[in-house]
């Protein structure tokens, strides 16, 4: 026998519809029903889209299974034969106009994405989105007594949806707040597209047929050769790009910027396009360009190292000292221009502090590019960032030569200040107790009558002259030395015969010649040998120069010499005595220099300096040839005119 509710079907809410009873509503018995109302209900539970309707003057509500989410757990499967008010009264407001419209032959009506709050299936009201359409169903006498819903739930899209657009939103917002812009190259048409967001920045945003044509048209023309070189070798090698040039504005304004990109690929792995962003880097660059101006323009040389202690920056300044460049200085290079008695202790305390990561001050010599070495101070300390991790050293090195060689030469000074003191004092103790001495004895002998008395007081009175006038060179040396210091040294001039007074002056020496065991030493007739000099200070070189020949001679034979020619006379002294070293014949002219040990010679180390300074001031010259062990030979040239 056939169903007589066949249109109910089989599934779950033909079921459910089946199991009412019927009769005992306004629709009654089910098999008495309206042959179109069977017809769509048919169509209806049969169907896997999402189905339902309103039907007769109550709207009485059917459903199919598809549509049991929407209808929701807390309704299902109460509302199957309800009335529509009751089954959907949360949104009937929004439901019912369109119903009537639909009955009233109005048409159907159609919604896209309608937002409806109904019940969920805990029971409270949900946002919720429908794509529906509301269509009338006739009855056989051709009026409407139904609608028929179709319906899609698009809740999850239009949130997706609207998701997106926010994300889309905020990442518009993001880029134009960042300055940034989206840009790509379509590998496959060659076209260039800049996004609306690169308006901001490049002041306008643009479609170009080939990177060429963009590149041409806004990179600055300094920057387009790197520009091409460096998109063409992302798009050869796949590999990231990123690249910082500058564009020129239509307004001519320059603009610096920052590219980044990636190539995409297609589904085959090959790559499709290359797409990035641009960054708007004028601010961070300028100060960058500042920073450097500043850097560069500081006489300090800067130096920055990484974590490990390898040098990753060096100022300007430091490869315009050094003449080393990055590729030589970087890493550990810059020890390379450490003067190598410094290097070792360098390395030591920048290792120390490296590793205690504590403030450093080392002074060092640093090699100059013509190869000269310059005393500096480097001083560095740690850096943190901002987690506080140890990231490395920065700092500078200071030029100090200047300060540091006057320091060297004040304590050079100092030294020899002491030293001078200890011999001075020597120097005038001997004398002084010698005289001591004699007075006492003359005293002694003053009161004797005795015969010998007068002769022996005669010797006394030569040894305290002698002593007296030991003294006065001394005093007279160290006089002279201040003269000289504070420009008092006087002269005056008068025509002096070289020869005629260095005879003198040997003559008076005689006795020094004799008691050192020295034949008095001849000079040969020398023509022409006069000028115009400074009596006394003229016999003070001479004598200087003889003296010391005395005292350093070792006793061989001293000559003596004097040449002349039209402008100059040269006076040279020539003995074969102990000679100076190479190392300390540079400083002998200096105050209280000596090459020699002042117990087994006496003297100041003066008479060199006063000798050379005289000669100065009558424009001549003084040189020494020597050589240790075998003896010296002093030669002073004086102009006949001074
Ligand atoms: P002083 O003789 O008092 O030490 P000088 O200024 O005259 O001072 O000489 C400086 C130094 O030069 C001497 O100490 C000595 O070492 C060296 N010197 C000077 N003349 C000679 C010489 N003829 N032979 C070797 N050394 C000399």
């Amino acid at each position: 026998m056939t169903d007589p509710c066949y249109f109910f079907g089989n599934s779950i809410t033909g079921k459910i519809a089946r199991s009412i009873d019927w009769a005992e509503t306004s629709l009654g018995k089910a098999e008495d029903w309206p042959d179109c109302l069977k017809l769509i209900l048919g169509m209806m539970y049969g169907n896997l889209h999402p189905v339902c309707l309103f039907w007769g003057p109550e709207h009485k509500y059917f459903y199919n299974d598809s549509y049991i989410p929407i209808v929701g757990a807390s309704k299902h499967p109460w509302a199957m034969g309800k009335k529509g008010k009751l089954v959907w009264n949360e949104i009937w407001e929004y439901l019912l106009p369109q119903i009537n419209q639909v009955l009233s032959g109005g048409g159907a009506t159609w919604n896209e994405d309608q937002y409806l709050p109904i019940i969920g299936d805990d029971g409270k009201p949900r946002d919720a989105f429908f794509t529906y359409s509301y269509s009338p169903v006739y009855e056989e006498n051709g009026n409407i007594y139904g609608v028929l819903v179709t319906c899609t739930e698009t809740t999850r899209r239009v949130i997706v949806d609207k998701k997106l657009r926010e994300s889309q939103e905020s990442l518009q917002l993001a880029l134009s707040s960042a300055k940034m812009g989206t840009w790509e190259v379509n590998l496959i048409t060659s076209k260039v597209s800049l996004s609306e967001e690169t308006r901001e920045i490049f002041g306008f945003s643009n479609e170009y047929e080939s990177a060429d044509t963009a590149i041409d048209d806004f990179i600055h023309p300094e920057d387009r050769a790197h520009a091409r070189e460096f998109l063409r070798r992302a798009v050869e090698s796949g590999k990231p790009y990123d690249d910082v040039y500058r564009i020129v504005r239509p307004d001519g304004e320059i603009r610096w910027i920052n590219s980044k990109g990636q190539a995409r690929y297609d589904y085959t792995g090959k790559p499709v396009s290359l797409a990035g962003l641009t960054f708007d880097i004028t601010e961070k660059r300028e100060a960058q360009l500042n920073y450097e101006r500043i850097v560069d323009s500081s006489p300090a040389m800067l130096w920055i190292t990484g974590q490990d202690g390898r040098c990753t920056y060096l100022s300007k300044q430091w490869y315009e000292n050094t003449g080393q460049t990055p590729e030589t200085g970087l890493g550990f290079g810059w020890l390379d221009a450490t003067h190598p008695d410094d290097a070792e202790r360098a390395e030591k305390v920048f290792e120390e502090a490296n590793r205690e990561r504590k403030l450093f001050y080392l002074e060092y010599r640093l090699k100059q590019k013509n190869g000269e070495y310059r005393w500096c101070i480097d001083t560095g300390n740690a850096r943190f960032n901002d987690k506080g991790e140890f990231v490395g050293f920065a700092g500078t090195v200071i030029d100090i030569h200047d300060r540091k060689t006057a320091e060297i030469k004040t304590e050079e000074a100092l030294q020899a200040r002491d030293e001078f003191l200890s011999i001075a004092s020597h120097e005038l103790k001997t004398p002084l107790t010698t005289l001591k001495l004699q007075t006492g004895l003359q005293q002694r002998f003053n009161k004797m009558n005795n015969e010998n008395v007068k002769e022996r007081f005669q010797t006394f009175l030569n040894l305290t002259d002698t002593h007296v006038k030991r003294i006065s060179r001394l005093v007279e040396d160290m006089l002279d030395v201040s003269r000289i210091r504070t420009g008092k040294l006087s002269f005056e001039w008068e025509n002096i015969d070289l020869c005629e007074l260095a005879a003198d002056v040997i003559g008076r020496l005689s006795d020094q010649f004799t008691r050192s065991s020295y034949d008095i030493p001849v000079i040969k007739r020398c023509e022409g040998a006069s000028g115009y000099w400074d009596r006394m200070r003229v016999e003070q070189i001479v004598t200087n120069l003889l003296t010391n020949a005395i005292k350093y001679g070792n006793k061989n034979p001293i000559s003596i010499s004097i040449e002349s020619d039209d402008k100059n006379v040269s006076f040279i002294v020539k003995d074969q005595g102990i000679g100076i070293s190479e190392e300390n014949v540079g400083k002998i002219f200096n105050r209280f220099e000596r090459a020699v040990n002042s117990n087994e010679y006496s003297g100041l180390g003066l008479g060199l300096y006063i000798t050379k300074q005289i000669v100065l001031s009558l424009k001549g010259e003084i040189t020494v040839k020597t050589k240790l062990g075998e003896g010296s030979t002093f030669k002073v040239t004086l102009p006949k005119l001074v």
